[in-house]
C-alpha cells in the first residue's frame, strides 16, 4: 500500500478509523504517511497493530490496569525494513546546512536522527522527500520510521547533541560511568522543555522520551516519541489524570497513587513548571539516575529506574509509566519492569527537588 492514488489513501484511512476519528485527524495522516514513504516505510506497517486498554498486570498482590499494544500483520515488516533501510546521501555538504550535524563524522559515524534533519532541510529544493510533519525553529517533527500507531512521529532537535557535556555510550561498555562534569543524557533546558509542552498541548500529541540507558535508541541525539493523545484504545488518561489519591509535595507538584510505581508528577500550577521541572531532571541526569518522561497535557511524569550497573539491558523505555507495553512479548516486559522499576516509596525524590525560581 502506498498513498499515490485516491484508492490507495482511502484504504489507509479505513485502517486509521480504527484508531481515531478520521474527519478530525484525516488531513494531518494523510501528510504522515507521506512523510513516512519518504523513509521507504509504507503505511501498511500499521495494518492489524492495536492496543488493548484492558489489560491487568499484578503487582504487589493488586492488579493495576495497562495498555498493551497487539501486533498485527504490519508489525511483522519491521525487522525487514529495518535490515533494508535504503543508505541517505545528503544533497549538501555538511558545512552548507545550518544545524549541527553528523553525517558522516570520522569519529562519530552517522547519526540516523541527522539524516532525517538533512533530509528535511534537503526537501526545501526536492519535496519528493519531504519528511517533515512540522518544523518549528529549532525542532523538526518527522515521522517514527517504524510507527507502531497512525501519527507516530518523533520530536528532533535539529542540532546534534552537544557532547562535550556528556560522556556516549559505547556499546559493550554497560557501566558507562560519566566523567566528573558530564553526564549520561542530554540536559534539557526550559525552553526546550515549553516548546514541546505547547507543541503537544496545541496539537494534541503525548510525548515520551526514553533515557540514553533505558530505550533510547539514538542515544547520542536527544529526541522524543510523540503520539496522538485521540488514539481510542491507547487511553492513557485514567492512568495518569486520576490524582485524587496522590501525595502533594508541594503546590503542583505529587506522587501519584495510581500506579505500583515511585514517580514524580509535576504540573503547569507548580510554580516556575519549566524551570523546576528542569531542574528536577537535570539533577536526576547530574547523579547518574535512570529515568524516562512523560508529557501529558498540564504535566510532565518523571519514571525513575532503579540505579543498578546493567543499565543497557532496560529497554522498557518510556511508555512503562505511562502504563503501555509494547513488547509483542509482555510477559518478559513486566520481568524487566519487576526487575528496574522502583515501587511506590522505594525512590527518595527530595534531595533532587530543591529549587526557588
Ligand atoms: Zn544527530
Amino acid at each position: 500500500m502506498s498513498l499515490a492514488t485516491q484508492e490507495e489513501k482511502d484504504k489507509f484511512l479505513q485502517e486509521a478509523s480504527r484508531h481515531l476519528d478520521i474527519d478530525k485527524w484525516g488531513d494531518f495522516l494523510l501528510r504522515w504517511g507521506k512523510a513516512l514513504e519518504t523513509y521507504s516505510t509504507p503505511v501498511s506497517i500499521l495494518e492489524g497493530t492495536g492496543y488493548d486498554n484492558e489489560f491487568k498486570v499484578n503487582f504487589s498482590g493488586k492488579d493495576w490496569g495497562f495498555v498493551r499494544l497487539i501486533p498485527g500483520s504490519g508489525w511483522n515488516m519491521r525487522r525487514a525494513l529495518m535490515a533494508k533501510q535504503p543508505p541517505f546521501f545528503p544533497a549538501k555538504n555538511i558545512e552548507e546546512y545550518d544545524a549541527k550535524l553528523v553525517l558522516n563524522d570520522e569519529v562519530q559515524g552517522k547519526c540516523f536522527m541527522c539524516e532525517n534533519i538533512a533530509q528535511g532541510i534537503d526537501a526545501k529544493d526536492n519535496p519528493s522527500i519531504d519528511n517533515v510533519v512540522f518544523e518549528l525553529g529549532k525542532y523538526f517533527i518527522t515521522p517514527g520510521r517504524y510507527p507502531r500507531d497512525p501519527g507516530h512521529c518523533l520530536w528532533v532537535p535539529v542540532d546534534h547533541d552537544d557532547n562535550s557535556k556528556r560522556v556516549v555510550p559505547q556499546e559493550g561498555n554497560k557501566l558507562y560511568i560519566p566523567e566528573e562534569g558530564k553526564t549520561r543524557g542530554a540536559l534539557i533546558t526550559p525552553q526546550e522543555l515549553e516548546a514541546i509542552v505547547k507543541f503537544c498541548q496545541e496539537n494534541h500529541f503525548i510525548a515520551a522520551r526514553n533515557h540514553v540507558l533505558d530505550g533510547m535508541s539514538v542515544p547520542a541525539h536527544d529526541h522524543w516519541h510523540l503520539h496522538i493523545i485521540d488514539l481510542y484504545s491507547y487511553d492513557l488518561a485514567p492512568h495518569v489524570l486520576d490524582q485524587a489519591n496522590s501525595w502533594t509535595l508541594t503546590k503542583g507538584v505529587y506522587i501519584p497513587k495510581n500506579t505500583p510505581f515511585d514517580g514524580l508528577v509535576i504540573t503547569q500550577d507548580a510554580s516556575g513548571f519549566s524551570g523546576m521541572a528542569c531542574n528536577v531532571i537535570n539533577n536526576l541526569e547530574k547523579d547518574n539516575q535512570v529515568f524516562t518522561l512523560l508529557i501529558y497535557k498540564d504535566r510532565i511524569h518523571i519514571s525513575p529506574r532503579k540505579n543498578i550497573h546493567d543499565h543497557r539491558r532496560i529497554q522498557i523505555g518510556a511508555e512503562m509509566q505511562i502504563h503501555s507495553l509494547d513488547d509483542p512479548n509482555p510477559g518478559e516486559a513486566i520481568n524487566r519492569i519487576k526487575q528496574y522499576v522502583p515501587m511506590q516509596n522505594e525512590f527518595n525524590w527530595q534531595q533532587y527537588l530543591d529549587y526557588s525560581d
